[in-house]
């Protein structure tokens, strides 16, 4: 894809905020797991996290590619924007299936930061990857929902209004089809906590805010379901092509980093009377972690393009995952064997963007699960699961 006039203003943009936001800051907050409320703010205020929503709902009315660009930009930055991403895609579900009422109710407040939706409650201890198998309950009694089970894995639930919560309307042993029976609810968080809903940090690899959730008779008004009661796998999976693809410009912004900072080092750094790079040992690897890099950014630019143009795009944003964060994890490997003992010293950053990084072949979807997508849905191979 050809670069336009407003991917590069909308470049420059993103690059002057998060200049406001050097890797000193990050450094320091990584330090003390702390969240980076101030730089959420600044990109809340400039629009970035509403990119998406419609320009009726006070939204940038901007496509997949332009909010790809956009966080792909804070990582290259040495920023990390899996703590404020999920503001810009979870609403996607309340764009495309909630009602006219819901989308008036949240989507404005969304688009200006007055709400915060960048919770997104999918995976459980039991289930795992096999999303189908949640048990998670809704039991409607009157005008409300009751919801108990458990979620693990649950990012940012603590600097957030709202979540968007997968759940079992219907019993597995109930439906005919294991797709069918599960819910979307938009649960206010600031009600349910303390009644009902539990949330237990889990402290991980690298600052997430990741937590595990215990529902115990928690209410949530039926007007808060969205779409049909039953119908909720259906709403997740194209929210999920959207994520995919923006998961995978972040690594790609990550991955240009440590190639942008181990070629500068390699030129720098002079051991045996010669800079590091001149050695071909220590070139090729950064060599080819770009290559693999521009390769799945062709893939992310195609996956964007189907995306905004309302195209089945499920392969596409699969494999653009997929291509994004091996290229980001050969490129955050080759920076750290390029800077030697350097490479595992806070102080460079290396180490922190090497242990963010990693977590893409794992979340939110891991390798496996794509390949095992690929051969089954888009080579026919027999199913495995
Ligand atoms: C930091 C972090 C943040 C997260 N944030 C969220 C969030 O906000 N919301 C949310 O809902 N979830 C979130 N997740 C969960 C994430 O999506 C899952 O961890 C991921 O999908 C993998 O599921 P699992 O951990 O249960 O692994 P498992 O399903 O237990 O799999 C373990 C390993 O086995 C492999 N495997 C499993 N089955 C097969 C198979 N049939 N064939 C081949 N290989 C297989 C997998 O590929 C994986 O490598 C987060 C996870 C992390 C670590």
């Amino acid at each position: 894809m050809l670069t336009t006039t407003l991917h590069e203003d909308l470049r420059q943009g993103v690059r002057q905020l998060c200049d406001r936001y050097p890797v000193s800051y990050w450094r320091e907050l990584d330090g003390r797991e702390a969240y980076p409320e101030a730089f959420v703010e600044a990109m809340t205020k400039a629009g970035h996290l509403g990119a998406l929503i419609p320009e009726e709902y006070g939204g940038g009315g901007l496509g997949v590619t332009e909010a790809s660009i956009i966080l792909e930009e804070v990582n290259r930055s040495g920023g990390n924007a899996g703590v404020c991403h999920a503001q810009m895609y979870i609403m996607g579900t309340i764009l495309r299936h909630g009602s006219d009422a819901q989308k008036r109710e949240y989507l404005p407040k969304i688009a200006i930061g007055e709400l915060r939706l960048q919770s997104f409650g999918v995976t459980e201890p039991d289930a795992g990857s096999d999303t189908l198998s949640i048990s998670t309950s809704a039991v409607r009694k009157g005008d409300k929902y009751v919801v108990n089970g458990q979620k693990i894995w649950n990012s940012r639930t603590q600097y957030s209004d709202l979540m968007l919560l997968l759940v079992r309307t219907t019993p597995l042993s109930e439906v005919k089809r294991r797709t069918e029976g599960l819910s979307v609810l938009l649960v206010d968080l600031r009600q349910a906590v303390g009644h009902g809903l539990t949330i237990q940090p889990i402290k991980t690899m690298m600052t997430h805010f990741t937590n595990h959730l215990f529902f115990d008779d928690m209410e949530v008004p039926v007007e808060n379901l969205i779409g049909q009661e039953g119908m909720g796998f259906r709403y997740i999976l194209d929210g999920m092509n959207a994520e995919r693809i923006l998961i995978a410009a972040e690594s790609i912004g990550d991955g240009d980093w440590f190639v942008e900072k181990a070629t500068n080092y390699a030129k720098e750094r002079v051991v045996f009377g010669r800079p590091i790079g001149q050695n071909q040992g220590v070139q090729f690897p950064i060599a080819r972690a770009h290559v693999n890099l521009r390769a799945a950014d062709l893939m992310r630019f195609r996956a964007a393009e189907m995306f905004d143009a309302g195209q089945p795009c499920g392969a596409e944003a699969n494999m653009a995952k997929l291509l994004g964060s091996e290229a980001s994890w050969e490129a955050a490997n080759a920076c750290v064997q390029t800077f030697g003992g350097f490479g595992f010293a806070r102080e460079f950053d290396v180490e922190r963007k090497f242990r963010e990084t990693r977590l893409y072949q794992v979340a939110p979807i891991s390798t496996n699960l794509i390949l095992a997508f690929v051969g089954q849905n888009v080579l026919g191979m027999p199913r495995s699961y």
